[in-house]
C-alpha cells in the first residue's frame, strides 16, 4: 500500500519541515501520485482540480529544482485566470517559507502594466501569470526565460478553451529546450494532446480515479417546467436549505444576470460574477463572497474559475451542463475539506439527453426528487453574517492588514474576533466584520487614522 506521509519523499529536509508547520501532514491522492515522478525530474501530465491540492503537487516540484542563489527565473507557472494566478502564487510563497529571499513576481492582464515591469527590473526566481500578459513581457525583451528549469501549465483545459494558444506556443518556443514540464487540467479535451506531445518528453500520466469524492456530496435533481419555474425553484430551494455560502451555475451569462435580479428582488443577498464584469467589481465580488459577507454567488462556469472557498455547503446548477466534466467539477466545489456538501441540480423535459450522458458517466440514477412546497417560503432568508468595508487604500498606499486590524480594535472599537478576512490589492483594502456591528467597524475606520492618515471607507452593499 502506498504511504501518504510527506516525510518518505526525497523532499529538501527544510521544505518537509514547513510542509509540517502548515500541518499538511498527509498528501491528498494527487500529491502521492505525482510527487514522486515530479520529484525525479519526469515530466508530468495530471488530472487536478481547484481542491485536489494540486498546487503543492507542483509547488513543491519546482521548489525543488530552484536554486535560491541563482537570482534569475527558473519557474514558470501559467494559469487562465488572474484570480487562479493570485490564489497559486500565495500557495507558493506558503510552501516557500523556509527558503529566504525567495521572491516570486505575478504577472497578469487585467492589471497596469507599469508597475510589473518595475518587478520584473528587479528579478524574480518565480513567475506565476496568464499568458497573454507573459508573451506581452517576452515579446519586449522584458522577460527571459534562458534560465528556466521548471515549466507549469495549471488549468491547460481552460487556457486552451480561453484562446490562449498562440500565445502558449511563443512562450513554449522560448523556453530552453532541457527543462521539466508538468501539465495539470481538471479535464482531458482532445485540444490538450497536441500541447501535451508538443511540450512534453515521455511523460508520465496520472489519473486520479476521483479527486472530489463523490460521497461526500448529496446529489439532487429536480425536474422543473420552464425558466420562470427555474427562478422560483432556487427560490424553494435557497430557502429549504438556508446554506451560509451557495454558488448557482448557470450556463450563460444572461442567465447569470437573470436570475440575480429574481433573487435580489425575493429577498436574497445576491451577487453575479459573469465574464463580462470590469475586473475591479469581479475581485469585489469575490472577495464578498469569500470572507462571506454574500451567501448567494449566480455564476458561469469559466468565472467562477479559481474561486476557492473552504466551506461551500450547496452549489446549485441551474441548468445542467451539457458536459458531464464540467457538472463534476461544479459539484466539487461543494463538500469540500471532508465537510459533506449538496449539489441541486434542476432539469427540464427537453434535457433529458443530458440527464442520461451523466447517468452513464457516473454510473448513477437519476430519479427526480420533489421540490419543497412553497411552506418554505415562511424561513426566514439567510443574511451574510460578516459585512464588507471597503477601505480607499492598498498595498500602494502601503496599508497592512495588521494596520486595519489594529484601527478596528483600538480603544471603543470592536473586538478582534469580530473580524473576518482582509484582503489588500494595489488600491483598496477590503475588510469583513460582524454584521452586527459593522457601523462601529466603519466609525472606527473612518474616523481613526492606518498608518498616521485618514482613509475614506463604506460598507459594501
Ligand atoms: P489546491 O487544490 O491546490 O487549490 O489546494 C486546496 C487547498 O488544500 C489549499 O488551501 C491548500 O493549502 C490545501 N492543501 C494542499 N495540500 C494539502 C495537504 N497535503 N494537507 C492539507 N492541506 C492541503
Amino acid at each position: 500500500m502506498q504511504s501518504t506521509s510527506f516525510s518518505q519523499l526525497s523532499l529538501h529536509p527544510s521544505l518537509l519541515e514547513n510542509l509540517k508547520t502548515l500541518s499538511y501532514n498527509e498528501m491528498t491522492p494527487i500529491q502521492a501520485q505525482s510527487l514522486p515522478p515530479i520529484l525525479e525530474g519526469k515530466d508530468v501530465i495530471a488530472q487536478g482540480q481547484t481542491g485536489s491540492g494540486k498546487t503543492a503537487a507542483f509547488g513543491l516540484g519546482l521548489l525543488q529544482n530552484l536554486d535560491v542563489k541563482k537570482f534569475r527565473v527558473q519557474s514558470l507557472v501559467l494559469c487562465p485566470t488572474r484570480e487562479l494566478a493570485d490564489q497559486v502564487a500565495k500557495e507558493i510563497r506558503k510552501l516557500a517559507r523556509s527558503i529566504h529571499n525567495i521572491k516570486v513576481l505575478t504577472l497578469c492582464g487585467g492589471t497596469p502594466l507599469g508597475p510589473q515591469i518595475g518587478s520584473l527590473e528587479h528579478g524574480a526566481h518565480i513567475i506565476v501569470g496568464t499568458p497573454g500578459r507573459i508573451e506581452d513581457h517576452l515579446n519586449r525583451g522584458r522577460l527571459n526565460l534562458d534560465n528556466l528549469n521548471t515549466l507549469v501549465l495549471d488549468e491547460a483545459d481552460r487556457m486552451l478553451e480561453m484562446g490562449f494558444v498562440s500565445a502558449l506556443d511563443l512562450i513554449f518556443s522560448l523556453c530552453p529546450p532541457d527543462r521539466q514540464n508538468l501539465l495539470f487540467s481538471a479535464t482531458f479535451p482532445d485540444e490538450v494532446k497536441p500541447i501535451a506531445k508538443k511540450l512534453m518528453t515521455d511523460p508520465v500520466t496520472i489519473e486520479v480515479a476521483s479527486t472530489h469524492d463523490e460521497s461526500s456530496i448529496n446529489q439532487v435533481f429536480y425536474k422543473v417546467d420552464d425558466n420562470r419555474h427555474r427562478s422560483h425553484a432556487v427560490r424553494l430551494l435557497l430557502q429549504e436549505t438556508q446554506s451560509e455560502s451557495t454558488v448557482i451555475f448557470c450556463t450563460t451569462k444572461r442567465d447569470v444576470q437573470d436570475l440575480a435580479y429574481d433573487l435580489k428582488d425575493y429577498g436574497f443577498n445576491v451577487l453575479a460574477l459573469h465574464g463580462d464584469l470590469e475586473q475591479r467589481d469581479r475581485d469585489q465580488t469575490l472577495i464578498r463572497f469569500s470572507n462571506k459577507s454574500t451567501s448567494v454567488l449566480v455564476a458561469t462556469d469559466v468565472a467562477a474559475r479559481g474561486l476557492d472557498i473552504d466551506s461551500l455547503d450547496t452549489v446549485i446548477n441551474y441548468h445542467i451542463s451539457t458536459d458531464p466534466e464540467i457538472h463534476v467539477h461544479r459539484i466539487g466545489r461543494s463538500g469540500r475539506a471532508g465537510a459533506k456538501g449538496q449539489a441541486l441540480s434542476l432539469f427540464a423535459e427537453k434535457e433529458f439527453n443530458k440527464i442520461g450522458r451523466l447517468e452513464s458517466f457516473l454510473n448513477i440514477e437519476v430519479v427526480p426528487q420533489e421540490l419543497p412546497s412553497n411552506d418554505v417560503l415562511e424561513n426566514p432568508i439567510v443574511k451574510p453574517a460578516m459585512a464588507t468595508i471597503q477601505i480607499d487604500g492598498g498595498k500602494k498606499q502601503k496599508v497592512r492588514a495588521g494596520d486595519i486590524l489594529g484601527a478596528l480594535t483600538s480603544k471603543g472599537g470592536i473586538a478582534g474576533s469580530d473580524v473576518g478576512k482582509i484582503q489588500i490589492t494595489d488600491n483598496w483594502a477590503y475588510v469583513a466584520v460582524d454584521a452586527k456591528k459593522s457601523n462601529t467597524a466603519l466609525t472606527k475606520i473612518s474616523e481613526g487614522k492606518i498608518k498616521g492618515r485618514s482613509f475614506r471607507a463604506r460598507i459594501l452593499k
